[in-house]
């Protein structure tokens, strides 16, 4: 997702880009991700806010113009423990108060929600650029050729740009058939520490989740069957009603306490622009600009 986003943004600024993937499709974490709208476990606040705002308008205007993109705009739903203005509330233009759409009607931060379902928007994104994907793995950044070399290898940026603040945080999916749900709102319950759950339905089924569980560098991403059974018996205590389990998905996100976005300093030839930890798709394309925007300066 950082990469490809990357990619159009400096190609819409008339560069001349090549793009260098180890791994691409469904075998990246972005194939994974619920990728709705919402600034979750990235860092710092005030730059994530700016990232969050571009991005979400971005995603707006895609929804409104570009059906095949796959984003459409949902009700997002946030259910907090108490009523604190949210730190991400400067991303958004209408935030207020509201009875959830779920059992008790428990009231929530209500908000207008883009969501990118993967499947569609990373080939799409794909198709909108002149470069091809050339699947290779990099062992050392400074020994890529060009101009400028843009580092947006995620997880991977704690070996290449030798980063130990970086780890995964694992999180964990189940799939389903629609059911009964309904499929305009993405509904998160944050008042449990322990028992983290958000539905973010797509066109044709609902991702249910969720964890947040940090793991050492290099670990396997492993299902984990008490974690699903937790993530449906929720959503039955909520009185949601999901369809037939269709399947289940685990990531890593590359998260790191500050989203890296700065030339590198003993090698300035190098830009990063990787940690965007859970919220890669909400980040991207204000990232993607200031990118282009770093180095034009
Ligand atoms: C369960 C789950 C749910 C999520 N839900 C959301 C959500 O609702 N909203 C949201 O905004 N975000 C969400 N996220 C977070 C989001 O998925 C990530 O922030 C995002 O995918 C990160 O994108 P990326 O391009 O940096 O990383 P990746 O998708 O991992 O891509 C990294 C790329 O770099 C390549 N690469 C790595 N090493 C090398 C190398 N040595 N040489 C060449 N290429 C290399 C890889 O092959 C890959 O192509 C979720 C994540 C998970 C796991």
């Amino acid at each position: 997702m950082i990469g490809l986003s990357t990619a159009l943004a400096l190609e819409e600024h008339g560069h001349e880009v090549r793009i260098v993937a180890e791994s691409v499709g469904a075998a990246t974490t972005s194939a994974v991700a619920g990728a709705v709208w919402f600034p979750y476990k990235a860092g710092p606040p005030a730059r994530v806010a700016a990232w969050a705002v571009r991005t979400r308008q971005w995603l707006e205007e895609l929804a409104r113009t570009t059906p095949e993109a796959g984003v459409d705009v949902l009700t997002g739903y946030e259910i907090t423990p108490d009523d604190s203005w949210p730190w991400w509330a400067e991303g958004v233009s209408e935030l207020v108060r509201a009875p959830a759409p779920v059992k008790g009607s428990p009231i929530a931060w209500k908000f207008t929600a883009p969501r990118a379902q993967p499947s569609l928007f990373l080939p799409w994104l794909q198709g909108r650029l002149k470069a091809h994907v050339e699947q290779q793995r990099i062992t050392e950044l400074a020994d890529v050729p060009g101009d400028v070399v843009i580092n947006c290898t995620g997880l991977a940026a704690r070996e290449l740009a030798h980063d130990d603040a970086m780890y995964p945080l694992l999180g964990q999916l189940v799939i389903a058939a629609v059911g009964g749900a309904d499929l305009s709102a993405s509904i998160t319950d944050d008042r449990d520490p322990d028992s983290f759950f958000y539905i973010i339905p797509r066109r044709d089924e609902l991702v249910l989740g969720g964890c947040s569980l940090p793991r050492a560098y290099g670990s396997r991403a492993e299902l984990d069957a008490a974690i699903k059974a937790r993530i449906i018996a929720h959503a039955a205590r909520l009185g949601i009603e999901i369809g037939e389990l269709r399947g289940e998905r685990v990531g890593l996100r590359p998260y790191r306490p500050e989203v890296r976005l700065e030339r590198d300093p003993a090698n300035p030839r190098i830009v990063h622009n990787y940690g965007h930890g859970g919220a890669g798709f909400t980040l991207s394309r204000g990232c993607a600009e200031d990118v282009a925007a770093l180095i034009a300066s």
